[in-house]
């Protein structure tokens, strides 16, 4: 199907890699395993944010914007990508932070820092109550100062963000063609929802032939289901898209969330040791390694027995991974 793509920045380094993991898949004795590789989107604007942000950005220079302003947890891979593309296009980036900034900087935080963003960060109460009204009074004051602002939601997942992994999946058909594969299975991880929605959408749009499962890392299944398709009908009506948001099937699994966003079981900490020592490649405590924890334990379970080959996105997230050290118990 030919889509009408909206303006879209260069940044990503894609396509990025389409690989079996043969020694975990034998490992654990189910279908072949292959992992996207869009931990390698970039080094300092790696992962799936990267994706949305092509188009999210271009939007905001299409508006003459000259300030990013947003979002995410003190640790967000999205704001450490917006930073970079920032510093790289010679914006102005602030990030609204939920949480006590702590003594010492560390991981994506450092990053941000590193790369000139201006950071406000709030306790997690007053953060969750006024984060919109955060959002307008910062905009009023970048207002005030004579500048552009542009305010990008958290993980950049809304309708513009929808694009990226709409995108995305036209590189996936092409890697399973290459590859000769025909998965009906891909896991990802969701944390709010822009990831899930494109793929959903894109799979469908370009034939992919993939039930999409997103691996919820906070929230519930109710909250991602609304998410996802409440992004899919602004994006379908936005950019007048032939698909019936309606008959899309939005599929997530919620049982892999732990103790909390960002806070990881002992045994999702052993997945992450287990893929890197068996692959050599290294997942995070908040979003991938409880993913691939969900696609191991559905595995383990018996439940994909019947597939011969299933995909699962990496998203990225490696920096999030060294605040959490201690956690490793070496
Ligand atoms: C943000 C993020 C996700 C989740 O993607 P959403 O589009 O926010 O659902 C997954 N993995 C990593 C590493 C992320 O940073």
């Amino acid at each position: 199907m030919t889509l009408r793509y909206p303006s879209r920045l260069s940044l990503a380094q894609t396509p990025t890699p389409l690989q079996a993991l043969n020694r975990i898949s034998k490992h654990l004795g189910g279908p072949r395993i292959w992992i996207k590789r869009d931990d390698l989107t970039g080094m300092l604007l790696s992962g799936n944010k990267i994706r949305k942000l092509e188009f999210v950005v271009a939007q905001a220079l299409e508006e003459g914007c000259d300030t990013l302003i947003t979002c995410g947890g003190l640790q967000s891979n999205h704001c450490r990508a917006t930073a970079y593309v920032g510093a790289q296009l010679g914006l102005n980036v602030h990030l609204i932070l939920r949480g006590d900034k702590p003594d010492q900087m560390d991981g994506n935080l450092l990053l941000d820092a590193l790369a000139g963003a201006q950071i406000s960060s709030y306790p997690v109460i007053e953060y969750r109550k006024h984060l919109d009204q955060l959002l307008v009074q910062w905009s009023q004051y970048y207002r005030e100062q004579n500048k552009k602002p542009f305010v990008i939601p958290t993980g950049a997942s809304d309708e513009i963000g929808v694009w990226g992994y709409v995108s995305a999946c036209e590189e996936l058909k092409s890697d399973f063609k290459q590859h000769q594969i025909e998965p009906r299975v891909l896991f990802v991880a969701t944390g709010s929802g822009g990831t899930q929605a494109g793929l959903t959408v894109g799979s469908e749009l370009h034939d992919l032939g993939c039930q999409v499962i997103g691996v919820a890392v906070c929230d519930d299944e109710k909250y991602f289901i609304d998410k996802v398709t409440s992004d899919l009908t602004l994006w379908q009506k936005r950019y007048d898209v032939d698909v019936d948001i309606n008959s899309i099937n939005v599929i997530v699994n919620a049982e892999h969330i732990g103790p909390a966003y960002a806070k990881a079981t002992p045994e999702v900490f052993e997945t992450i040791k287990l893929l890197a020592r068996l692959e050599g490649i290294v997942l995070d405590p908040v979003y991938t390694g409880k993913a691939f924890h969900g696609l191991l334990t559905e595995i383990l379970n018996g439940n994909l027995a019947s597939e011969s080959d299933v995909v699962f996105v990496h998203t990225g997230g490696l920096f999030g991974l060294f605040p959490q050290k201690q956690e490793l118990r070496f």
